[in-house]
């Protein structure tokens, strides 16, 4: 029904028909397999983003697809007036793997930035809950500079990158952004005044940065301290792509909520909320929150068949080797100056500003990977990615460093 085309064809009749916000796309995709997607003019590239941490298990991977077309066949779509036995089973499950206590509940979304507007306005509804004790409204919410939550308002007010939200003044009230990481400033930050303190165990969006064990507990401990609500942002960490299900749950801590979605759907979209415990999962009650598409049959068929296979067909492990052996092969690349590798979400530093060309060197070699920053990539590969697939990159890369340090006329950085 699109009708065939070149690459320069398509991409000519993006220009005069999308809206420019994404810039212009590198290639149009019409085909992937596992790892492998393939472009308009017929050219391979071995995919280490995975659509940013989208695709779990890679492209068209036939258990999923197979569940996927035999419940849009059966029942596709109900409403939430009413709910489907895929709806409740893939909740029982999220609630399983993340090791939520008795009373624990979830709340379905179609993404990630509504996860987090969900957990805004569960946010908003413990700081006015202290009113009915008598207490004064708490409306701060604590959020970390460098953090990447999303573009919706609530979500966007979260989000530190001031480009991202500058235009789109006011955001939501309330929102104070503190240090990356600085227990200290936390420490100074979390008083009586504030609602809820949200972070990312590692944030994607800012190059792949964890905060430390350390500093995880001590949001855990400070916030329960301050009556103030734990939200933990895992729509990129979650879902086994650190090699462990959750990286907040995996560094020990219990947070009062959790926001879901990229690898959840491994590919089909859909985001989660998951409030810890009788007294989040309280706070909103009926009518208070809702959507059309959240939770519908189909998607969260495919999330339970997502789950399934990562369950049963050891792919966590695959992750943590693959994933070790990624960020031993680029620590000793020259011209890689810092690996952050958690799993198969991996940042890595060069040693110049060169990281969009080395994404355009890759890409004509046949590697998708990703730059978040002047002088970072970031790869995000399917959580299939095979040793040998992960080879084929550390190979080429040194050649791809060479290139693009060459082209560059700038200073090595820090000189
Ligand atoms: C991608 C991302 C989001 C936003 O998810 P969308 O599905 O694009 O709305 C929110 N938080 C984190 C940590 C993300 O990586």
């Amino acid at each position: 029904m699109a009708g065939t085309g070149t690459g320069e064809q398509w991409l000519a009749r993006y220009g005069n028909s999308l809206m420019g916000v994404f810039g212009n796309p590198q290639r149009v995709l019409v085909r992937g397999a596992g790892a492998l997607v393939w472009d308009a003019d017929g050219k391979e590239y071995l995919d280490l983003l995975g659509g940013i941490a989208v695709n779990a298990l890679g492209h068209a991977n036939p258990f999923v697809t197979s569940v996927i077309a035999s419940q849009l066949a059966t029942l596709g779509h109900v409403s939430n007036f009413f709910t489907s036995p895929t709806q409740i089973a893939l909740a029982e499950k999220l609630l399983e793997l993340s090791g939520a206590p008795a009373g624990s509940r979830v709340f379905f979304a179609n993404s990630g930035t509504e996860a987090n507007e969900a957990a805004f306005k569960l946010a908003r509804a413990h700081g006015k809950s202290f009113v009915a004790r008598g207490l004064p409204v708490r409306t701060t919410i604590i959020a970390l500079e460098g953090a990447f939550h999303g573009r919706t308002m609530g979500a966007l007010a979260l989000t530190a990158k001031q480009a991202y939200r500058e235009a789109f003044e006011p955001l939501p009230d309330g929102v104070r952004h503190i240090p990356f990481n600085d227990v200290d400033a936390l420490r100074a930050a979390v008083d009586e005044t504030v609602a809820a303190v949200v972070l990312e165990p590692i944030q994607g969006e800012a190059g792949v940065r964890p905060l430390s064990a350390e500093y995880l507990r001590a949001a855990r401990e400070l916030t329960a301290a301050a009556g103030a609500l734990l939200i933990v942002d895992e729509v990129q960490t979650g879902v086994g792509r650190t090699g462990d299900w959750f990286a907040g749950t995996a560094a020990g801590i219990t947070p009062d909520a959790m926001t879901l979605a990229k690898g959840l759907g491994g590919g089909f979209p859909i985001g989660a909320l998951i409030t810890f415990g009788d007294g989040p999962s309280s706070l909103l009650s009926a009518g208070q929150h809702g959507t059309t598409f959240g939770g519908n049959p189909v998607a969260t068929a495919a999330a339970l068949a997502t789950l399934h296979v990562l369950e049963n067909q050891h792919v966590l492990e695959n992750v943590r080797s693959v994933g070790a052996r990624l960020a031993a092969g680029l620590a000793a690349i020259d011209g890689v100056t810092e690996v952050r590798a958690h799993g198969l979400l991996i940042g890595f530093d060069l040693a110049r500003p060169v990281a969009a060309k080395v994404v355009v060197a890759a890409l004509e070699a046949g590697f998708i990977v990703n730059a978040p920053g002047p002088g970072t990539i970031r790869l995000a590969p399917p959580l299939i990615l095979t040793a040998a697939q992960a080879d084929t990159f550390l190979a080429a890369l040194p050649g791809l460093l060479a290139g693009a340090f060459e082209q560059a006329t700038d200073t090595p950085e820090g000189a």
